[in-house]
């Protein structure tokens, strides 16, 4: 008998990954320094310094917009 005694139902992870580097956090919500932010409907994460980065490309984008 090498029956495997897993428990029914494990719960989902509990940490938060950036979407941009790839970076976890140990525990959710992440911390308030991370951005996030809802595109096509999912929510993403990013860690302080893609935060940085990512928030700067949406502010250039926004910029050629009202261009
Ligand atoms: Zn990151």
């Amino acid at each position: 008998m090498d029956e495997e005694t897993h428990p029914p139902e494990q719960a989902p992870p509990s940490h938060v990954v950036c979407a941009r580097c790839g970076t976890a956090t140990e525990g959710d919500p992440p911390p308030v320094t991370w951005l996030c932010s809802v595109e096509d409907g999912r929510r993403l994460h990013f860690c302080e310094d893609c935060a940085r980065l990512h928030i700067r490309a949406v502010e250039s984008r926004l910029d050629s917009l009202w261009w």
